[in-house]
């Protein structure tokens, strides 16, 4: 019954260690639900988390980890059984909550999301919370009037997690895509994904500021935040959205209202971690009817627990391409 944990500890100078440990079901918080995980996304937050930057961790020991799938093996809840397969991001899961860094988790029924059919425990893990966030940012454009012939999409820090994910999501459901991505060296990689054109984010930023720019976009899902934001939103066309998710490039906006008021533009705020249950499960539903594994393949890297503090500099360095997935 024993299993294998990063464990993250404080020490007395305030500096956080990572050592993996065999523990046993003792160990374990209260829940109503057991799983046995079978693979862990890795996501910026993670790095956080791992590091103890951004104070997202409060109580030490911890696990860390924001998303997981696996099987349930124990559970007093109705909805689960020993057996299912189900997924879970969010909640504050792996900052608040012990995460899925861990070959077990013990949790709450109401924060698991059975598995459609559709997809493995590892699918479910290269799309995890990235993915879900995609899925939710691509949902809330259309609901807001995006279509296909809408016009292009652009996707802002294409080459990470949530745009290469965004990009073939588009691709697959008939949009054109602009790739804007800071590293020239993955512009192929983002092409073969779906992206029609790659667009450097340098160029991007270097065009000259004004109050409105010519409208280029259709819609944009957006990672970054910051300039980049301010600046896409002046380049989208009358009646289009933008999904902001992301704070790549800084939490504050460099905006005007004038795409608002001139070309009734919607700004939306995207947040995967306190989705009701039946939009989750709804986008996941969808990923698994519409998300190619195959052409995603070849930006998935496996890790293991031990592998972590290092994917966890990398990442908060900008280094990371497509999805990192970890087999703990
Ligand atoms: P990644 O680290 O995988 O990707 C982020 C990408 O942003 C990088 O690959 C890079 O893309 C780009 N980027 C980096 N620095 C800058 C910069 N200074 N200006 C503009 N772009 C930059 O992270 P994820 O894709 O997992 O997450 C993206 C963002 O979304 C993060 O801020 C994350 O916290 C947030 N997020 C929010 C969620 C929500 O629920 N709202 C859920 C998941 C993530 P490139 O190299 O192509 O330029």
């Amino acid at each position: 019954m024993s299993f294998r944990a990063l464990i993250l500890e404080k020490n007395d100078t305030g500096e956080i260690t990572r050592v993996v440990k065999t523990l046993g079901n003792d160990s374990l918080p209260e829940g109503n639900v057991t799983v046995d995980i079978e693979w862990s996304g890795f996501n910026y937050k993670d790095g956080l988390c791992l590091t103890g930057a951004g104070g997202l961790v409060r109580n030490y020991p911890h696990v860390a980890g924001i998303d997981f799938a696996g099987m349930v093996s124990e559970s007093t809840d109705a909805r689960y059984k020993p057996g299912d397969r189900v997924v879970l991001t969010g909640w504050r899961v792996g900052e608040a909550h012990w995460g899925g860094f861990s070959q077990r988790a013990r949790v709450n029924a109401d924060w698991l999301v059975p598995l459609d059919a559709g997809l493995t425990t590892r699918d479910a893990m290269v799309l995890g919370t990235a993915g879900l966030t995609a899925m939710l940012s691509v949902n809330r454009l259309e609901q807001a009037g995006v279509a296909p012939e809408s016009g292009d999409i652009l996707v802002t820090g294409a080459a990470g997690g949530v745009g290469t994910i965004a990009l073939s999501l588009l691709s697959t459901l008939g949009y054109s895509t602009t790739a804007l991505s800071g590293r020239a060296q993955h512009a192929d990689t983002l092409k073969r994904l779906g992206a029609n054109t790659v667009l450097a984010r340098q160029d991007f930023l270097a065009e000259p500021d004004k109050p409105l720019e010519r409208a280029k976009w259709a819609g944009a899902v957006d990672t970054a935040g910051g300039k980049v934001l301010g600046k896409l939103l002046r380049q989208i066309q009358y009646g289009g959205a933008v999904a902001a998710l992301g704070n790549a490039a800084g939490i504050e906006m460099e905006a005007n209202v004038l795409p608002f008021i001139l070309r009734g533009v919607t700004l939306m705020g995207i947040d995967s971690v306190m989705q009701p249950f039946e939009i989750r499960a709804a986008a996941w539903r969808r990923l698994a009817g519409i998300f190619d594994p195959a052409l995603y393949e070849n930006v998935v890297a496996e890790i293991g627990l031990e592998d972590l503090e290092q994917a966890a500099s990398d990442i908060l360095n900008g280094t990371i391409h497509g999805r990192v997935i970890v087999k703990p």
